[in-house]
């Protein structure tokens, strides 16, 4: 499977962004890609209004400064891979280091 596309052509098309999804979903056997939850496949997406499923569905990650799609993540690991691009993970992390009971739950 190719992956040649870049976030901001699937962004502007709605089917490419489907189809660019349901092969992310193929490729990483219906996983995300970070945490490995499964993935709700494209097709079973639920209707707006309808009762939403266990399972999430996943977002198309990509690169900010390039464009170029990565893979498939759950919203929360997407989220998260944001942090990690922009630093903020680190400070949260020294932030978090300057409570003891935080450092003391993780020996
Ligand atoms: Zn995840």
């Amino acid at each position: 499977m190719k992956l040649e596309t870049t976030y901001l052509l699937l962004k502007r098309n709605k089917d490419k962004y489907l189809r660019e999804y349901a092969k992310l979903h193929a490729l990483q056997g219906g996983l995300c890609a970070v945490c490995g939850r499964p993935l709700l496949p494209h097709d079973e997406w639920p209707v707006i209004g309808a009762a939403s499923k266990d399972v999430p569905r996943g977002v198309i990650d990509h690169c900010h400064k390039s464009g170029a799609v990565r893979g498939l993540l759950s919203t929360r690991c997407n989220t998260i891979v944001g942090y990690v691009e922009h630093g903020l993970l680190l400070s949260a992390r020294r932030y978090l280091d300057g409570f003891p009971s935080f450092t003391s739950r993780t020996d």
